[in-house]
């Protein structure tokens, strides 16, 4: 978290507001914006001196309604239990959003991994997931990467839950290795969904995308990818940043060159194909096209809101604006398609993961990205066309009333019982 706002009320109000344009009532309202379980759990795990160290952790499952518990698992000092909370009901929209039947569900250990050895983050994820070994499993909650975690975390986390209980169900994660039961196409997927929204936005606006610019803030794996897939459509990735800062070239950067700089260095700063060096803030008030804000919640107050440039903003990270700049951005008559659209490709291709896994008959990248193109389309038009038919100041609100309608729907069916 890097503003001031609490994101857990920044998803109450995202709710309630959705809610208020469909006409929910104030008791459905209330259970769909808070979550059925929160586990808080104190880690101890062995450092490599043999001390013994204790981390704080949380897995929430947020609601269950339309299928299994759904969500990654995050590493990050920042983490608690309010952000926590907040990321596991975006989950339950954004899986409802692009229709994949699941609930949603979100993890996170506060740690910083950059300090602690492979062997120490091993034993950490370990312990993390035989303490929820009893909460988990392909048909209860199925965890997957989020901020600083990947494959490797995936299948530490699946041989842990395989061993313990004598079994192999790759379907318990997803984002694992190709040889554990990953997905092809999965480690692109949230970067190409924010890349087809892009598309697809520019297309219903009649804009030209080859004439586009576009400033990214993140380089992690949701918004290098995005940049690398924007870059190939044709638009100038001219600025993206990085917790080190911010690069520009006015004449577009080359994506794969900075990509692989920052691999080498592990940041984006001193990278010699930039013509200048910018400040975070510099970059999200950038005179761009296109926004991607692809880093943690809050990146967008309502003060900054009122400097935004961008025509479009695709929201990478989960999060990344205020509700209070959103607001701001909508008297502006800047566009923001929302983190439950934007990002979603990730959950849509861990759906395809776990059905691969539950089939044991692996897919063909092709095809992947075949099935991940018509279901981010299929959400772009529902959207559009509730924002047209309810009149509703803008995009994630319209977003919102598709999702909480199918979610409310999947209750109603299934009754409050005992
Ligand atoms: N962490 C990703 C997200 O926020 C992916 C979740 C998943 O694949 O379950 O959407």
């Amino acid at each position: 978290m890097t503003g001031e706002a609490d994101p857990f009320e920044s998803l109450q109000e995202q709710v309630r507001e959705a809610g208020a344009a469909i006409d929910l009532g104030e008791d459905v309202l209330e259970r769909l914006s808070n979550p059925e379980r929160v586990l808080e759990l104190n880690l101890s795990v062995e450092m490599d001196d043999g001390s013994i160290e204790l981390f704080e952790a949380y897995r929430s499952q947020f609601n269950g309604d339309r299928g299994p518990y759904k969500g990654g698992i995050r590493y990050h000092p920042g983490v608690n239990r309010a952000e926590v909370k907040a990321l596991s009901g975006w989950m339950v929209y954004k899986c409802a959003a692009v229709n994949v039947p699941y609930g949603g569900g979100k993890g996170g250990i506060r740690v910083d991994p950059a300090e602690y050895s492979e062997a120490e983050l091993e034993r950490l994820t370990r312990a993390y997931a035989e303490e929820l070994r009893p909460l988990v499993g392909e048909d209860r909650d199925i965890p997957a990467p989020d901020v600083n975690t990947g494959q490797r975390e995936m299948n530490w986390f699946k041989d842990t839950y395989e061993t313990l209980e004598g079994t192999t169900e790759p379907g318990v994660v997803t984002g694992k290795g190709i040889e554990s039961g990953g997905s092809q196409g999965r480690v692109e997927a949230t970067g190409r969904s924010v890349m087809l929204v892009v598309r697809e936005a520019f297309d219903h606006f009649g804009w030209d995308v080859t004439d586009a610019t576009v400033a990214v803030q993140g380089f992690g794996n949701a918004g290098s990818i995005a940049a690398r897939l924007l870059d190939d459509l044709g638009a100038d990735i001219v600025a993206a940043s990085d917790s080190s800062g911010a690069i520009y070239d006015g004449d577009g950067l080359d994506v794969e060159a900075a990509k692989e700089y920052k691999a080498e260095t592990g940041s984006l700063s001193g990278f010699d194909g930039a013509t200048e060096e910018w400040t975070n803030e510099e970059l999200l008030t950038a005179d761009v096209d296109v926004l991607v804000p692809a880093a943690l919640e809050n990146a967008i107050d309502a003060e900054l809101a009122e400097a935004v440039s961008a025509d479009l903003i695709a929201e990478a990270a989960n999060g990344p604006l205020t509700p209070d700049a959103d607001d701001v951005l909508a008297e502006r008559d800047v566009y923001v398609i929302p983190d439950i659209l934007a990002n979603a490709g990730g959950v849509t291709v861990s759906y395809f993961e776990w059905v691969q896994n539950r089939q044991r008959f692996p897919w063909t990248e092709q095809r992947v990205n075949d099935e991940l193109e018509r279901y981010i389309t299929d959400a772009f038009d529902s959207m559009v066309d509730a924002y047209e038919r309810l009149d509703v100041p803008t995009l994630r609100v319209a977003m919102y009333t598709v999702a909480l309608e199918r979610v409310v729907r999947a209750a109603e069916e299934g009754g409050i019982w005992p």
